[in-house]
């Protein structure tokens, strides 16, 4: 899927218009999980081109000065990552310095730019924004992301700058992302599993500039690695920006089957880690949660046990997901990881019969069912798993609508129970019947 960044300085209006673009859909993909999201990563669509967008702001903290350097930084790196950028001002303050700094970085790009002047309110606005052409970027879209004015066009034209993205392997084999903050040991790992073996088949530069797909054929494993330790290499930038593991992870985390996240055991599971972890679960990928470096952590009786409980609480209500404490030092289960990400796979793409859903389901359903609301009385019918890459399930009913969310996730649990989705996120939806 493709990548649009919005850039920019502060309060130029970048998170109005992002919370505008993703809001609708936001609205849909959340209802099931009700968990917390990012607030500066969601998915948008226009007339059916479906593209993920980023907002850069918001994660610089600091003074003036180290703000400006972050903000170049975030600039930067959102330029390397996307496929078009916005770059927004606004006709209320005008080119400001700071504009034209942004202006110099974005300029040097050879991906599509566009000049957004955001709150252009009003016919003066209008007026105003002609002096945005001094920043030699050609013609801008004005637009106000408060009240919506000129998004449609904006839109328009963004969709058509969009790449074509061809799914660039379409090789069925099972894709696996390693992800997590810098440091956690995603390249040891990497290295630990294809080191000098001659088992790689190949080697491609896939399916973007920066994530390298190895494929990997070995212990009657067969997979491409989606690794994004490479990216690293080329930056100068301070390596812990949450901002910056997010932004790596997104697209690896977009192509990949089932993620593994990479956490250092003396850090536990940390804001960044978690930030990674919803990006997953929303994109409803496969989870393994991978504790390296366990050779560090001093181990009484109950360690393990204590550890797993805490990163389950980090995890919750999504707690049915596989921890693995491995220490790739020792190369102590690393390949106990490949493997449950391999039945995490099979999980992920489970298809369970009609006939045997309902078999098991509608006793559950009976001997608790879905309590009243406002006197209504919500009868289940029947279920059925929809023919998507990853667990859904269609409950029909009569009242679709008086069904609460944690019913929900006492269907959801007893699916599990029943059929074992480990590490997969599960939707469950109610439909009218
Ligand atoms: P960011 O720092 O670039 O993400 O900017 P924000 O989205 O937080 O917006 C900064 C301020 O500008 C907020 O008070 C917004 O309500 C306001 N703002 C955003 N878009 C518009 C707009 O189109 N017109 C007007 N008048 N104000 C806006
Ligand atoms: P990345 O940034 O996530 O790719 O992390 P690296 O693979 O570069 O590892 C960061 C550091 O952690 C390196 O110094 C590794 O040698 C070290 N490291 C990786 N795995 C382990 C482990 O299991 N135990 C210990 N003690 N150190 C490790």
């Amino acid at each position: 899927m493709s990548i649009v960044a919005i850039v920019g300085r502060p309060n130029v209006g970048k998170s109005t218009l992002f919370n505008r673009l993703i809001q609708r859909r936001e609205a849909i993909t959340d209802a099931v999980s009700g968990v917390t999201r990012d607030r500066h990563y969601g998915k948008s669509d226009w007339n059916g081109r479906e593209f993920s967008l980023i907002d850069t702001g918001g994660y610089a903290i600091g003074t003036d000065d180290v703000f400006e350097a972050e903000i170049d930084k975030q600039v930067e790196l959102a330029i390397d990552e996307a496929d078009v950028i916005l770059f927004m001002v606004n006709a209320e303050d005008g080119v400001t310095a700071m504009d034209e700094d942004v202006a110099k970085l974005v300029r040097r790009v050879k991906k599509p730019v566009m000049l957004v002047v955001n709150k252009v309110d009003n016919h003066q606005r209008e007026q105003d924004a002609y002096e945005f052409y001094n920043l030699g970027l050609g013609d801008y879209y004005s637009i106000s992301s408060i009240n919506g004015n000129g998004t449609g066009d904006l839109l328009d034209a963004l969709v058509d700058k969009l790449p074509d993205t061809v799914e660039e392997d379409n090789e069925e084999l099972p894709k696996f992302a390693v992800v997590g903050r810098p440091n956690a040991g995603k390249s040891s790992f990497i290295n630990a599993l294809i080191g000098e073996d001659r088992y790689i088949v190949t080697d491609i530069a896939g399916t973007t500039r920066d994530s390298i797909h190895t494929r990997y054929n070995r212990f009657g494993f067969e997979f491409n690695l989606i690794d994004t330790a490479g990216i690293r290499r080329k930056k100068k930038v301070k390596e812990d920006l949450e901002f910056y593991s997010v932004m790596r992870s997104v697209r690896a985390i977009e192509h990949a089957d089932v993620v593994m996240v990479v956490l250092d055991a003396t850090r536990g599971f940390d804001g960044q880690v978690q930030n990674i972890f919803w990006l997953a679960e929303r994109n409803r990928k496969g989870i393994v949660i991978l504790v390296n470096k366990w050779d560090l952590v001093d181990k009484e009786t109950n360690t393990a046990k204590e550890y797993e409980a805490m990163v389950r609480e980090q995890i919750a209500p999504f707690t049915d997901v596989p921890i693995i404490f491995m220490s790739v030092l020792n190369k102590q289960r690393i390949y106990k990881a490949i493997e449950t990400a391999v039945e995490v796979y099979k999980n992920r793409s489970k298809k369970i019969k009609t006939s045997k859903l309902n078999e098991v389901m509608l006793p559950l359903i009976e001997q608790y069912p879905p309590p009243s609301l406002k006197g209504k009385f919500v009868k289940i019918k029947y279920v059925m798993q929809l023919p998507t890459s990853q667990p859904q399930f269609a409950f029909f009913c009569n009242l679709p609508q008086y069904v609460r969310d944690p019913y929900k996730r006492y269907l959801e649990n007893k699916l599990r129970e029943n059929f074992d989705f480990t590490g997969v996120p599960v939707s469950v939806y109610m439909r009218k019947k």
